[in-house]
């Protein structure tokens, strides 16, 4: 039985701002911006919260509710440094440690207790550490699986510390309400409250073909989530520099709907690792090798850091389509970088509900994948390979070794 530990800062930028400054300790006090912009809350403090603050809510809204709050603008800088402490603490206790965004982590203590005595004694000296030494607290949750561990240190939150003994993870789930539990979004609830679902225990119970005819992909794994069924593992961060997709065509092609869904492909398995490596990439590069052998590549620099899939395809086909511009010949080689790796810690202007709601997704996307293979899901624009690429167990059979990762 797998022992996984989620380690969650409580009201982390908040909280960094008031270590910085003590007058701002005790009092409501929001990250975002002023509110006579147009934002919303990134992080609000316990205080702000008993006023029905939250993050994702707008500013202004936020000061109309709670007109006393202080509102400080953030600085990313400080928060990534504190960070940068968190992880180096969690670190010292194992290398299996997987960063979950700025603020959160997983890490593996399978097969621990034995050499260094209980997970929730290590818990305990993990939040001391981060208290001595952050001046931050930390809830943290202990269970078989990550799914369970993570709604565990939720419900100790603030400063605290919850162990779900193996076997009781759905009886711990059931009586919760459907929000607590990872990847269902204000939509997603919203549908399950229309049939009549408000308790992850009453999720649990449903068929899994009505939630998927219902919700769709994520009805499956949210499924498996309500009932404490969650395959993933704790993944170390690899150190890589950069992160690279490319292949040859068995054919030299200037096809460009066959060009552009290549590239989508080569995207998503770049964007999955990326997150899988828990990083932010702030580079992308186009590759192309023409039939001469002639080789161009085309770099943008990106305003933020980005893991989407989405994002890394865009700025990679506006390098393609430039590239195609400036020298029409058949291509034999397509290839996509991605350089410039951050932590994946989300940037302020990334905070708003729909940006996470897009993370959440592709989320569900990398584990239905691990459990079906890469081709299990396909957005529209990657179909068009299937007019050209052999398939097997799941994955387009490319030319090249890098792709049938
Ligand atoms: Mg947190």
């Amino acid at each position: 039985m797998g022992k996984i530990l989620h380690v969650d800062l409580d009201a982390f930028f908040v909280s960094v701002e008031q270590v910085l400054n003590p007058a701002l300790r005790d009092r409501p006090v929001v990250v975002g911006g002023e509110p006579s912009l147009r934002g919303v809350v990134a992080s609000a403090s316990y205080e702000a919260r008993t006023y029905g603050l939250h993050a994702g809510m707008p500013l202004a809204q936020a000061q109309r509710l709670c007109p006393d709050a202080i509102f400080l603008k953030g600085s990313f800088p400080r928060y990534q440094e504190a960070s940068e402490r968190f992880m180096g603490i969690l670190s010292d206790f194992t290398p299996d440690l997987e960063p979950a965004g700025i603020d959160e982590a997983y890490l593996d203590l399978t097969g621990f207790e034995s050499l260094y005595g209980p997970a929730a004694e290590t818990a305990l000296r993990i939040k001391r550490r981060i208290k001595d030494e952050i001046g931050l607290t930390a809830s943290i949750g202990i269970s078989s699986s990550k799914v369970v561990a993570k709604v565990a240190s939720g419900v100790a939150k603030p400063d605290g510390l919850l162990e779900v003994a193996p076997g009781e993870e759905r009886l711990f789930l059931a009586p919760l309400p459907i929000a607590k539990l990872p990847c269902v979004g204000p939509k997603t609830e919203k549908v399950l409250r229309g049939m009549g679902v408000t308790t992850i225990g009453q999720l649990a119970s449903l068929p899994p073909s009505l939630l998927k005819a219902s919700i769709g992909l994520l009805g499956e794994v949210i499924h498996g989530y309500a009932n404490g069924v969650d395959e993933r593992k704790v993944e170390p961060t690899a150190a890589a520099k950069s992160i690279s997709r490319e292949t040859t065509f068995a054919q030299d092609t200037l096809d460009y709907p066959f060009l552009r869904g290549t590239l989508y492909y080569l995207s998503e398995r770049v964007g999955a690792e990326l997150r899988r490596d828990g990083k932010r990439a702030r580079c992308v590069t186009v590759k192309l090798r023409y039939a001469d052998f002639h080789t161009i590549t085309r770099r943008r620099t990106l305003r933020e850091a980005t893991n989407a899939d989405q994002a890394i395809f865009d700025v990679g086909l506006e390098r393609l389509e430039r590239l195609l511009g400036y020298r029409r010949q058949r291509v034999r080689l397509i290839g996509i970088v991605v350089s410039g790796l951050v932590n994946d810690g989300r940037q302020l202007s990334l905070l708003d509900s729909s940006t996470q709601g897009g993370e959440c997704l592709n989320r569900v996307i990398d584990s239905i994948r691990a459990k079906y293979g890469f081709t299990a899901i396909q957005r529209g624009r990657t179909l068009v390979l299937n007019n050209f690429f052999p398939r097997e167990k799941g994955e387009y059979l490319l030319p090249t070794p890098a792709l049938s990762r």
